[in-house]
């Protein structure tokens, strides 16, 4: 008999600082897909679905597809979407009958108007249906703002190795080969997690160059080598969640007879996170040195890439702030391509108007005034698009993305990709598909603070990150939170990376 095997994915980053709710329609936009259909839409994809229906094929279960949930990131999630979509998760697993184990594909940092820990409570439904038998297996992200509900229950959790995160297919194939491995009862996996008292640390997990992430990974690679020592996670946590839980986290699935080791093995995970919680590779500059390297490149080949990462729509940002753009336009900088400015009206306007007209904009700004207006400006209509493409990668390899209605907008000698749904700048295709190549403009400003670089490094000349005033700004006095857990570093004076663990 095949085993048969639930798998679903629920994934959202929740910036809870965000004006904005998250709502049913905002997962519509990326995908909201119920059932069986979430297998034709990710079949050859390199994102966990497409890990998890690869390891279907190779080890025969016989799947459960209960559905695919996945929304740029935003403010908490409406009590109506977060329903919706746990209904249709736990709904399944209810009807599906008796099953041998549970696949999940989950973020780890969404909170709904309801929930502080989405995933711990789904975790915790799933348990309830299925008992404590079989085992539950979740991918999660790096940014992750990992439980100690979550590891109740789940067997293991296995976060993502790579940031920008271009290794969700291999976690999902590393979860697979784990529930495979129980499932013929060579395993019996088991799951802690510890939680310093840090808010932020593990260098919000940047793998693109050596340092603290990358040394913390070899130790868990080394780790996992051991015997009864399964996965060794490590999540960095997402800063800008006003909740308990928020900050990095080490996750371990061990055997049972490994649970001293798996003990020490998190702990010195975590000393070494507290130990080296000043290390930090992010480097922030203000837009005045963008626009002083976009001027000293003129002429030179390959763009200057700027990361406006404080509007990353990744982390929640509103992916409609201006600076940068204004800046740009007072400098009278040319060949610019931007990517992107949400603005839907004027996309209508835009539409309105056709192809080769010119208008007067009103654009970006919209979300919150504060972190500066709309521009102003007259704009040509160069193209007009449904704004949907497929990501070449390495990132969200195959996976078909839609920015809804776009328009291409020149002003001066920038040219703005104008999108009707908010979305992360990661892939070369927001400007391939809308008829810009960025490997032959000057500077391409993109909406990214660390995703774009799988994609955009290799074409770059130089890359520049700004900080332009949005809402994921480093400066996280700037955040007022509620519900952390206190004390905790860097916000008060802790000397103890155990102060304050939750119990
Ligand atoms: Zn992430």
């Amino acid at each position: 008999m095949a085993y048969r095997v639930l798998i679903a994915q629920f994934m959202h980053e929740t910036n809870t600082f965000s004006k904005l709710p998250t709502t049913l329609e905002d997962y519509r936009k990326r995908w909201l897909i119920e059932g069986e259909a979430m297998v034709p839409r990710f079949t050859g994809t390199r994102n966990e679905v497409g890990g998890y229906i690869d390891s279907v094929k190779k080890y025969g279960w016989q799947p459960v597809w209960a559905g695919a949930a996945n929304a740029t990131p935003s403010g908490k999630l409406t009590k109506e979407c977060w329903e919706t979509i746990r209904d249709m998760i736990v709904g399944a697993a209810k009807k599906a009958g008796k099953l041998d184990a549970i696949c999940l594909s989950l973020h780890g940092a969404a909170v709904t108007e309801t929930e502080d820990d989405a995933e711990g409570a789904l975790l915790e439904a799933l348990r309830g249906i299925v008992g404590t038998d079989i085992p539950v297996v979740a991918t999660l992200d790096l940014h992750a703002n990992a439980t100690l509900k979550m590891a109740k229950h789940a067997n293991a959790l296995v976060s993502y190795r790579t940031y920008p995160h271009i290794d969700g297919y291999e976690r999902a194939a590393q979860v697979a080969a784990l529930v495979q491995e129980a499932l013929e009862g060579r395993k019996k996996p088991r799951c802690l997690l510890v939680q310093p008292a840090m808010l932020e640390g593990a260098d919000h997990g940047r793998t693109t160059q050596p340092g603290l992430m990358r040394d913390l990974l070899a130790r868990a690679d080394a780790f996992e080598k051991e015997p009864g020592i399964n996965v060794v996670s490590v999540q960095a946590g997402f800063t800008w969640a006003d909740i308990p839980y928020t900050g990095p986290s080490v996750a371990v699935s061990y055997e049972p007879e490994a649970e001293a080791r798996a003990k020490a093995v998190a702990a010195a995970m975590l000393d070494e996170i507290w130990k080296r919680r000043n290390e930090s590779s992010s480097d922030y500059r203000p837009i005045s040195d963008a626009i002083a390297a976009a001027k000293a490149g003129v002429g030179k080949d390959g763009p200057l890439v700027v990361a406006d990462g404080t509007d990353n729509p990744g982390g929640g940002g509103y992916n409609d702030t201006t600076p940068v753009l204004q800046a740009l336009i007072d400098a009278k900088v040319e060949n610019v391509a931007v990517g992107t400015i949400f603005d839907p009206g004027t996309v209508q306007q835009a539409i309105k108007a056709g192809v080769g007209a010119t208008i007067d904009i009103v654009l970006g700004g919209h979300t919150d005034p504060s972190m500066g207006g709309p521009v102003k400006a007259k704009a040509l209509v160069r193209m007009l698009s449904d704004g949907s493409f497929k990501n070449d990668g390495p990132m969200n390899a195959g996976v078909e993305t839609s920015m809804g209605p776009t328009a291409v907008l020149r002003i001066g000698g920038i040219d703005v990709v104008t999108i009707s749904n908010r979305i992360q700048t990661i892939d070369l295709q927001v400007f391939l598909s809308q008829g810009i190549d960025p490997r032959t403009k000057s500077v391409v400003v993109v909406k990214s603070v660390q995703h774009f670089r799988a994609a955009y490094a290799p074409i770059a000349r130089e890359i520049v990150l700004v900080d332009s005033g949005g809402i994921c700004s480093p400066d996280i006095t700037r955040l007022k939170f509620t519900k952390l857990r206190r004390p905790i570093w860097p916000l008060d004076g802790v000397n103890d990376p155990y102060a304050g663990v939750r119990a």
